[in-house]
């Protein structure tokens, strides 16, 4: 079933990066998620398109980062690959179960294989419960593993994710906020996930720390094989993480290819903007000379045309008028009515 979605996919989506050998174990195609917002009194209401047929694959062992600015659709993403909401249209393929036709026991079934990891781990445990109460309760509602056998898993996956074992009636206050990251990672993975959603994992914690974090997420995924989706703003985590990336700006994938290609030579004026905000990975070679001013248009009111056409230096008449289509460039989903121009560096800035 996968692979015939899989194949299927690649027909309609050239460009995208190239399939691993194995079987994607999470299928979206043109996922979208509109919400009905009140303008105010009288005003009648407002659709706000939070997010715009996005379609991509992943497979087992494999992490796909989504980056760009807050508002740009990221968390909604992860909301429905979480299925804490319903997409608006779309299809979502997990573990070969198509999520929008599945009865209700499937999806009962299907939902410990999609796990969460937030940004604040002290806001995801429970302050008044003891770290091993709260990581047997995944095996409690999903297993039928006894009392004994539920304590036994919770120190086995306490001592995996960097824990000391006999710490099991401790309380979450009595950890740094590094190790409440591991206890929420811990219970994430308790139920060998095949989907692990991380949404910001890491920036809530010290620089020193967040290299940890990320090391103990990919020693996790070597040893469980997990297919990651990491929500992240941080480019320079991204880049150490991913194998594939997938840039959204205002909803919409601007442009969506593997790791090397994105950040070797990113084409997008938005990813190259978004490089450039980013310090560590400001290199000479990377062809990153775009300056992101002014904010994200407000998504009551959206431009007409290419989304970033307000901010972009180098928006054109037809950039106002009309929607780039995401088409395969140079290895990648791209995007950009210039992108022929902005790559062979015959494209000048409007200034
Ligand atoms: Fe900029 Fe036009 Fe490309 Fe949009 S389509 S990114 S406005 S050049």
């Amino acid at each position: 079933m996968a692979n015939q979605l899989t194949q299927t996919w690649h027909q309609s989506h050239p460009g995208a990066p190239a399939p691993t050998g194995e079987a994607p174990i999470l299928i979206a195609r043109e996922l979208s998620r509109h919400y009905q917002v009140s303008r105010g009194f009288l005003r009648g209401h407002a659709t706000v398109k939070a997010l715009n047929s996005v379609s991509f694959e992943l497979a087992a062992h494999r992490t796909l980062a989504v980056v760009g600015e807050s508002g740009c659709g990221k968390s909604t993403l992860a909301r429905q690959l979480t299925m804490v909401e319903t997409p608006s249209a779309g299809s979502l393929n997990i573990a070969g179960v198509e999520v929008a036709t599945a009865d209700k026991t499937t999806l009962r079934g299907l939902r410990p294989r999609v796990q969460m990891v937030f940004q604040n781990p002290y806001a995801s445990l429970n302050p008044r419960k003891k770290v091993g109460t709260q990581l047997e309760e995944p095996l409690l509602l999903n297993t039928s593993l006894d009392a004994k056998a539920r304590e036994a898993k919770v120190r086995d996956m306490m001592r995996r994710v960097g824990l000391r074992p006999e710490h099991y009636h401790r309380y979450p206050h009595m950890f740094s906020g590094g190790q409440r990251q591991r206890i929420a990672v811990a219970r994430a993975m308790i139920l060998n996930p095949a989907v692990l959603v991380a949404d910001e994992p890491t920036s809530a914690l010290d620089v020193s720390i967040q290299a940890q974090i990320l090391n103990l997420f990919m020693d996790l995924q070597e040893e469980f094989g997990t297919a990651y989706v990491f929500v992240s703003h941080n480019l320079a985590v991204v880049e150490h993480v991913a194998d594939d990336v997938m840039v959204m700006y205002f909803g919409s994938t601007v442009e969506y290819g593997a790791n090397a290609a994105v950040f070797d030579n990113p084409l997008h004026p938005y990813t190259r903007a978004l490089m450039q905000a980013t310090p560590a990975i400001r290199h000479e070679d990377r062809q990153t000379r775009v300056k992101l001013t002014g904010e994200l248009p407000s998504p009551i009111n959206p431009p007409g045309g290419c989304s970033f056409h307000t901010r972009c230096p180098y928006a054109q008449a037809r950039c106002k008028a009309e929607v780039p289509l995401l088409r395969p460039f140079a290895g990648r989903q791209i995007a950009c009515h210039r992108v022929e121009e902005i790559s062979a560096g015959t494209a000048s800035p409007n200034t």
